[in-house]
């Protein structure tokens, strides 16, 4: 099965109520997607999914819902005030600005992209002779570091030091609430916190659909351990992630997994991995593993002055800042992977193709469709009762269409 098109993926999106362009009848407003009827049942099953086996069906694992405005001082203590950028350049001439370091990975490799220092991006593109893609021309700004957050304001008067953040990370609220969660439920180490949920990031060069935008949903671990144990538990995180993507329909000639180097590394990281999926565009991230140390509950313990430590239950005398390995799995890629990963045009005859969707039952919209033959009075009355049995006996995800001739609708069921 080859590969599709990204256009044929969102010309079907939108034609079979996956995903519509944001804002549409007001010419859109770029990046934003909205899911339809579709999408929105796809991606709650691949959450729920997720939730099941990643959180109901584990011992050692436990959910959260934190908010989304947090008080600013997590993103000082976070790291992500002061480094979570991308090195912005001014063309001169047509004033459009560009990610530098994106405007270097043809030419020096994506690896090679990452590594760049702020100093190092305006004299590479000079010295690689890189064009402004706007207007071909060839006259670079020094580059500057453009912080990725949201800012917004809390209360009603604006300016007034009320400055506050849209959440870039679900992972912030899991750290902060960590002695909360641990005491209320008696946790012991090892165990993991568990959020799903919205997130921002103001990227520069938002694109390729739904894999990089704006706005987008996370589903993610904080996975707490004794320091010193979280080499095999890493290994074991790896694994299931990787077993993960397998379940849910993905093929294993597509993904990969890609280990950062040291020079790629995160301010807070000391190891990371990507599972990578082949896009049609080429290997792009879809799931990060992370060994986060201390960095988070340490950072949060200088920050606010509380205490963010672990007491041992066997020794209360033994008292210290567990690490964390982070699994990130993002929702809205996922889905994205998955649907490419199931598109095909079939090719039945000499001149007729169908599209089909190869879904697997898991995450599929609907688990099955009932339609009548005809509008005939008592075989949809007939239907109607089988329909309302189903439903209330099994839970499925049932699609009831009475419209248009009977192929045809087989043909609507294969799409999807
Ligand atoms: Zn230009």
């Amino acid at each position: 099965m080859s590969a599709p098109t990204l256009d044929a993926l969102v010309s079907l999106c939108k034609r079979r109520g996956f995903i519509f362009p944001g804002s549409e009848i007001y010419g859109g407003l770029a990046n934003t997607w909205d899911y339809g009827p579709l999408g929105i049942e796809l991606k709650n099953r691949v959450q729920h999914e997720w939730w099941k086996r990643f959180v109901s069906q584990r011992r050692d694992m436990v959910g959260l819902e934190s908010g989304i405005l947090m008080n600013p001082k997590v993103w000082e203590a976070s790291g992500h005030v002061s480094n979570f950028g991308d090195p912005l350049v001014d063309c001169k001439k047509c004033k459009q600005r560009f990610r530098g370091d994106k405007l270097l990975e043809e030419k020096i490799g994506v690896e090679g992209a990452a590594v760049l220092t702020l100093e190092q991006v305006q004299p590479m593109l000079l010295a690689e002779k890189i064009k402004c893609p706007s207007c071909g021309g060839l006259d670079w700004a020094i580059a500057k570091k453009f912080n990725l957050m949201f800012r917004t304001q809390q209360g009603v008067i604006e300016g007034e030091g009320a400055d506050i953040y849209l959440r870039p990370e679900t992972a912030q609220g899991m750290f902060v609430n960590f002695r909360n969660v641990q005491q209320s439920m008696r946790k012991r180490l090892p165990f993991g916190i568990a959020q799903t949920g919205t997130v921002f990031r103001n990227e520069i060069t938002p694109g390729n659909f739904t894999f990089r935008t704006r706005e987008f949903q996370q589903m993610e671990i904080e996975y707490f351990v004794a320091p010193g144990t979280e080499g095999p538990i890493f290994e074991q995180w790896k694994d299931d992630m990787w077993q993960w993507c397998l379940d849910i329909g993905l093929a294993p000639e597509r993904l990969r997994i890609r280990e950062h180097t040291k020079e790629e590394l995160s301010h807070y990281s000391s190891r990371t991995i990507d599972i990578e999926y082949q896009y049609p565009w080429g290997w792009g991230e879809l799931y990060g593993l992370a060994n986060r140390s201390d960095f988070d509950l340490s950072q949060h313990q200088k920050c606010s002055g509380q205490e963010m430590t672990y007491t041992d239950p066997d020794d209360p005398m033994k008292k210290f800042l567990p690490y964390v390995i982070e699994p990130t799995f993002g929702l809205t890629r996922t889905v994205l992977a998955i649907l490419l990963e199931a598109y095909e045009d079939e090719k039945l005859k000499e001149d007729d193709t169908r599209t089909v969707l190869h879904l697997k039952p898991i995450v599929a919209p609907y688990d099955l469709a009932i339609l009548p033959l005809s509008k005939k009075e008592h075989l949809i009355a007939k239907a109607e009762e089988l329909y309302k049995k189903i439903v209330q006996s099994s839970g499925l995800h049932i699609d009831f269409d009475i419209t248009g001739r009977i192929g045809k609708r087989y043909r609507l069921q294969d799409e999807i």
